[in-house]
């Protein structure tokens, strides 16, 4: 059996990474932090194959002890493919932002980068073989108003992935970024989707699917000689 493991896998993109892999062939091992009724929906959706996996991308010894624990029970096997896709927002003007809305966004989109990518990684690199794929964002290459801490968050996550895809290249592992403009999820959730799509050339917000196809691909191994790249799923909004 072969090994993925999606963070933030109980809604939206993650739910659709899910289903994507488990099309693949893997056996997916579904992160939440707290909305278990939407992580059993997913694990339905996929049919059983997978297990729920609850803890909090921000807290390090949480995601240790999770995977540590996974691994304990799987002594002969080990995730071959991590998903990074666990993200929150929360927007405002730096000037009125308070200190706790920077540091929990930067905790979980980026230290959870950190604390959950090296959790898997040593396995990866003894195997010869892993993909790591990373969700980021367009506020993370162009930068959006509003977001000082979002955009700090997914463009830190693309320069490490970048750093990182050149560290174990030699392993056979590659480390990847998906770059999503609005896509339809509970995240875009009280956004004006009419004033917005008339500057998407697209003409309309994306579907969580067509993001998982791409990581699909990234999952691939057709994709082994793509490393360190970002590529963006944004109906043609930054080019
Ligand atoms: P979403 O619908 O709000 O779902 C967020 C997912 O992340 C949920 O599964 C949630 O789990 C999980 N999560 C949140 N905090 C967590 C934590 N501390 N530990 C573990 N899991 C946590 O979001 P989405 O739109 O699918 O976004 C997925 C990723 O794509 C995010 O990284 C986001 O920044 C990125 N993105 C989204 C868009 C967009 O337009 N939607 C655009 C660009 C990038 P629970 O269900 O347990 O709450």
């Amino acid at each position: 059996m072969k090994f993925a493991l999606v963070t933030g896998g109980s809604r939206g993109i993650g739910r659709a990474v899910c289903q994507k892999l488990y099309q693949m062939g893997y056996e997916v091992l579904i992160n939440y932090v707290s909305n278990e009724a939407a992580a059993l929906e997913t694990l339905d959706l996929i049919e059983g194959h997978g297990e729920l996996l609850k803890f909090d991308v921000g807290n390090p010894d949480a995601v240790k002890a999770a995977i540590e624990g996974w691994q304990a029970t799987h002594p002969e096997e080990y995730i071959e493919v991590l998903v990074n896709n666990a993200g929150i927002r929360k927007d405002n003007l730096l000037i009125w932002m308070e200190a706790d809305d920077w540091r929990k966004v930067l905790d979980t989109n980026l230290n959870g980068w950190y604390s959950v990518t090296r959790a898997v990684l040593q396995p990866m690199l003894l195997h010869k073989f892993g993909r790591i794929i990373n969700m980021a964002s367009l506020s993370g290459l162009k930068g959006l108003p509003g977001q000082t801490n979002y955009s700090a968050s997914k463009g830190g996550m693309i320069a490490a992935a970048k750093a990182l895809a050149q560290e174990v290249a030699r392993k056979k592992v590659t480390v990847n970024t998906v770059a999503p403009g609005f896509i339809k999820t509970d995240m875009v959730e009280g956004l004006d989707e009419a004033a917005l799509k008339k500057d998407i050339p697209a003409g309309r917000f994306g579907e969580p699917a067509e993001v998982a196809a791409v990581v699909g691909f990234l999952a691939s191994p057709e994709a082994s000689y793509v490393n360190g790249e970002v590529i963006s799923v944004n109906g043609g909004l930054y080019t």
